[in-house]
């Protein structure tokens, strides 16, 4: 019997590595330009750490989590997102107590029970950024400006930033009955979905996707008609800042989050070419989350982006990753007498940090040259019996076809001239 991975999993092969340390190399320079700071929480939770964290109305935690009880009898869950585990963390550890704002980032896989479709996985690798303990917008324009710049670094162009705003405690309850009652008008021709969203989370009406609900969402009251002023002052602020930045925006009142702890900005990064079903990113703040969690009042903000997506995005629009450095020295032997030096050679040349490969095994030469231009390699270097024998080697440049035989000794400081020149 032969097996196979699980729906929704997927194996990344070599061919497709380039594309992960573009994007892994990318991620580790902007998140050093801008101050922030790597952490690895781990990949197992406890269950109700999500319950309360994503939120219990939630698709996420309905339908999506990988839930398991434990050989200890604990309810435990694979992560299905970032945010939740790293506010732990940040508490956990007593981060609170360090100078604000705490400027973290990680990088690693979550998993979503999702129906399978097209770049949809079930374990997918999130690029995520977090900053605690700042209401300056101008945070936001920085956690904002972060994602934007690694999508333009990688080639993105029509780079565009969807925006809202969601309001805060004060001011969100007002604007949430004048919503529920338009949408109690409108009963009859919404879905069914969008039913049962309006008792649970009405926020939400404003995202659905369906097409009979679309007029309806069109001639919804919007919520940054109702900010308080805090909230007015940081729309507006940020507003002029990504003005500013030149940074383009669209304000977007369909763009929620729908959980009461998300407040104030909520973005998308959006680029050519790709639709709003495949923003590169989304994220927001979430002012009241670190409290929720058990911490002290801590306002955050933050941004998550799939890197698979990022990867089906450069594909669709042609853009490459950075080459992975070809071999560039292959060495060819052949009888008893050569294989030592051949060894030797090999291992001498790879701690001088050249790349180098051996061909294996008793293959004729012509296999082994055959191999050594299959590799990519600029140099072969030949130890046929006569060579070794009189401690000497063939060079061979595989672009121009030159060859010349020098002392065994020398190889390695002619590799180095030619390489490094
Ligand atoms: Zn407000
Ligand atoms: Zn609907």
């Amino acid at each position: 019997m032969k097996h196979q991975s699980l729906t929704g999993f997927r194996d990344v092969l070599p061919e497709e590595q380039p594309y992960w340390r573009t994007i892994e190399k990318k991620i580790a320079e902007i998140t050093q330009l801008y101050g922030y700071q790597r952490i690895d929480p781990p990949i197992l939770e406890e269950t109700a750490l999500f319950l309360r964290g994503v939120g219990t109305t939630t698709d996420i935690v309905e339908k999506e989590m990988y839930t398991f009880t434990d050989k200890g009898e604990k309810s435990v869950t694979l992560r299905p997102e970032f945010t939740a585990g790293v506010m732990r963390l940040y508490i956990e550890n007593g981060m609170h107590t360090r100078p604000k704002p705490v400027k973290l980032y990680c990088v690693g896989p979550i998993f979503r029970y999702e129906r399978p479709q097209a770049g949809r996985f079930r374990q997918h690798n999130q690029f995520n950024v977090e900053a605690l303990g700042e209401q300056d917008p101008a945070i936001d324009v920085e956690i904002m400006s972060v994602a934007w710049q690694l999508y333009a670094e990688l080639g993105f162009t029509g780079l565009q930033f969807q925006l809202n705003s969601t309001g805060c405690p004060e001011c969100r309850p007002a604007y949430m009955k004048e919503l529920r009652a338009y949408y109690h008008g409108h009963y009859d021709v919404i879905c069914n979905d969008c039913k049962r969203r309006l008792d649970q989370n009405p926020l939400r009406l404003l995202d659905c996707k369906n097409e009979s609900c679309q007029p309806v969402i069109a001639g919804a009251p919007v919520i940054t008609n109702h900010l308080c002023k805090d909230c007015e002052t940081h729309f507006s602020t940020l507003r002029n800042d990504l003005e500013l930045l030149q940074r383009p925006y669209v304000i977007n009142h369909k763009l929620v989050r729908g959980l009461d702890y998300y407040t104030k900005t909520v973005f998308e990064v959006w680029a050519h070419g790709i639709g709003s079903q495949n923003a590169m990113c989304g994220g927001g703040r979430y002012d009241g989350l670190v409290q929720q969690l058990g911490g002290p009042p801590t306002p955050g903000i933050g941004f998550g982006s799939g890197i698979e997506r990022i990867i089906m995005s450069m594909k669709e629009q042609g853009l490459e990753p950075e080459p992975v450095p070809e071999t560039q020295v292959f060495i060819v032997h052949s009888g008893n007498i050569a294989r030592k030096p051949a060894v030797q050679l090999t291992f001498a040349l790879r701690a001088e940090k050249i790349r180098t490969l051996l061909s294996f095994g008793q293959r004729s030469f012509k296999s082994q040259m055959r191999e050594a231009n299959r590799s990519g390699a600029a140099y072969v270097i030949i130890l046929g019996e006569d060579e070794v024998a009189k401690n000497m080697a063939s060079i061979k440049d595989l672009a121009t076809g030159e060859q010349k035989i020098i002392p065994l000794d020398d190889v390695i400081a002619v590799l180095e001239e030619r390489i490094w020149k």
